[in-house]
């Protein structure tokens, strides 16, 4: 990650107060949940200031079932901004849980940290580890929260030794968890000697928090049985003396990551590691772009889309991009130039996407998310500014995995074919290659789900059947060099190539040794398996 300048003044107070961040986690380890209660917390924090004891208690509740209903809606949204405490909160959704896409590969270029859920019974699992790698990529701090201790769970020293040598990750406890599955009691807190209890009773307040001064305080006998209480103080001696201390440096570096443990479901755990997020986490980081980096205090506006997303009405061709905000402050109905057109564009309607609702964003500062509704001129990667032409970098684009041909069931509609097909290519839901020899599409995507998903929409949105086949190919790679090179490798490659839906030649193959093959005997050529978004 880019590092601004330590003498630079700091940044302003909307800006420094801002934590943009995503989880990464495999299906099932309880991201939803937890970003659930993120979400109670976020609204429920705000209540407590204003009603006290009973009257608190059952306001909370009351809101918390609002907000259960409202889950719909905000759960799904790509994005979530929600105060809690002195902090505003963006979450950014890594979407394709059991379909993993480049969607969510993209999502991680747009937020300065991650979170990482695992399973305490199942460590670190396959999703994980991908989705981890990608943040390693732009070294994105890293927050791990180990969940669902309330049940059979594996030793604590296991989960951190596997983390730390499977991800090649220094893991610091930030709490220690007191007993597991139904004798688990709670955590304690290591960063600030606090014991923290776990409530069954009401899965949506937390209970108790105990300060103490140190473990030898006779006050924890009171709440913790002998023999955990003895195993506690056993294993958290070791821990300080093996484990990494927490380093905020090497935090930020993502050498180092915290670890809490916790109970998402019961609410427990929670709480803690928004207060590492708010404490610990980056403020909104410097961005790179083509010729100098963007940083966060620049009084001109600047963003850019990672993310495009189709109406939820499938009759209306309407989209909304989501913008990064990199720098300035943003007001509604500023005319910004969008970059790649270079036409103005006015964006008088941008959404904020609250916790329990969509809101019309009257203004958003660096850091933020914002959604701009869009007839398909804003494209994944392209920069809005107020005039520079800026390109951000790392915004990635990924061969696909998968390679299939699209054919329309009715032939005469073929130009409704080519039409959908371009939409989806722009949203990023799906590549598309047009071959040198021969006519119709190839469509690549990274999850095998996902020629599915786009079969159903063409038929949905388009009123138009389509068949996805087989090809002969099965891997696409970016062709770059020499402009005469490319054209010459082309020319003598040609039942191999293809151009993508921005024109790049692209070589596919179904083997491996082509790749190899191309690499040794055309030094000049590079096959590449990403692309940077223009
Ligand atoms: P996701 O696929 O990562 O979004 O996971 P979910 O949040 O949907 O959770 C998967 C399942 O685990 C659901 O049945 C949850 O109720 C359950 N779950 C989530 N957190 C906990 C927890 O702390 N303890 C237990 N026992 N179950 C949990």
């Amino acid at each position: 990650m880019l590092d601004r300048d330590h003498n630079a003044p700091a940044l302003p107070p909307e800006i420094a107060r801002r934590r943009t961040f995503a989880i990464i986690s495999h299906p099932d380890a309880g991201k939803t949940t937890l970003t659930e209660k993120f979400l109670l917390y976020g609204g429920a924090i705000q209540m407590a200031g204003q009603v006290r004891a009973k009257g608190e208690a059952r306001r909370t509740r009351s809101d918390f079932m609002k907000m259960e209903q409202d889950r719909g809606i905000s759960v799904s949204a790509s994005a979530m901004s929600f105060e809690f405490r002195d902090y505003w909160f963006n979450l950014v959704d890594t979407p394709g849980h059991s379909d993993f896409s480049e969607d969510t590969y993209r999502t991680l270029t747009a937020v300065d940290a991650a979170i990482m859920v695992i399973d305490g019974a199942k460590g670190v699992e396959s999703q994980t580890r991908k989705l981890f790698e990608v943040c390693r990529l732009r070294d994105l701090p890293i927050l791990t929260f180990c969940n669902k201790m309330d049940r059979e769970s594996r030793d604590t020293f296991e989960i951190i030794d596997e983390i730390q040598e499977n991800l090649a990750i220094d893991v610091c406890p930030a709490s220690w968890p007191i007993g597991v599955g139904r004798e688990f009691l709670g955590c304690y807190d290591l960063l600030n000697d606090r014991l923290e209890l776990m409530s069954r009773a009401d899965r949506n307040v937390k209970a108790d928090s105990i300060s103490i001064s140190g473990l030898d305080d006779p006050e924890l006998e009171k709440h913790v049985p002998g023999p955990l209480l003895d195993k506690l103080r056993e294993e958290v001696e070791m821990a300080r003396e093996l484990l990494p201390a927490f380093d905020r440096q090497a935090f930020l570096d993502g050498t180092l990551t915290p670890i809490w443990f916790g109970s998402a479901i019961n609410s427990f755990g929670v709480q803690e590691l928004m207060d590492g997020i708010g404490s610990f986490g980056p403020e909104p980081q410097p961005r790179p772009a083509v010729s100098r980096q963007i940083s966060p205090d620049e009084t001109k506006v600047s963003g850019f889309v990672f993310k495009v997303q189709a109406n939820m009405d499938p009759k209306h061709r309407d989209r909304v991009a989501f913008l990064r905000l990199c720098a300035g402050h943003f007001k509604r109905g500023m005319k910004l130039k969008h970059v790649r057109s270079g036409k103005p564009m006015a964006v008088s309607n941008p959404v904020l996407f609250l916790a329990s609702d969509r809101e019309l964003a009257e203004e958003a500062w660096a850091g933020d998310i914002i959604g701009i509704p869009n007839h398909g001129q804003l494209r994944i990667g392209d920069a809005l500014t107020e005039g520079e032409d800026l390109r951000f970098t790392g915004i990635p684009s990924f061969a696909p995995e998968l390679l299939q041909s699209v054919r329309a069931g009715d032939p005469m509609k073929a130009k409704h074919l080519d039409k959908a097909l371009t939409q989806f290519a722009e949203e990023g839901a799906a590549k598309l290659f047009k071959p040198m020899i021969g006519a119709g599409w190839i469509v690549g995507v990274v999850g095998a789900l996902q020629f599915e998903v786009l079969a159903s929409r063409i038929e949905l949105e388009y009123g138009l059947p389509v068949r996805f086949e087989p090809t002969q190919f099965t891997s696409a790679r970016w062709v770059t060099g020499p402009k005469d090179k490319v054209d010459a490798f082309a020319a003598s490659n040609k039942g191999h190539m293809a151009a993508d839906s921005d024109g790049a030649p692209v070589y596919m193959t179904r083997l491996q040794w082509d790749i190899d093959r191309v690499e040794r005997d055309y030094p000049d050529i590079k096959l590449s398996a990403t692309k940077e978004m223009l």
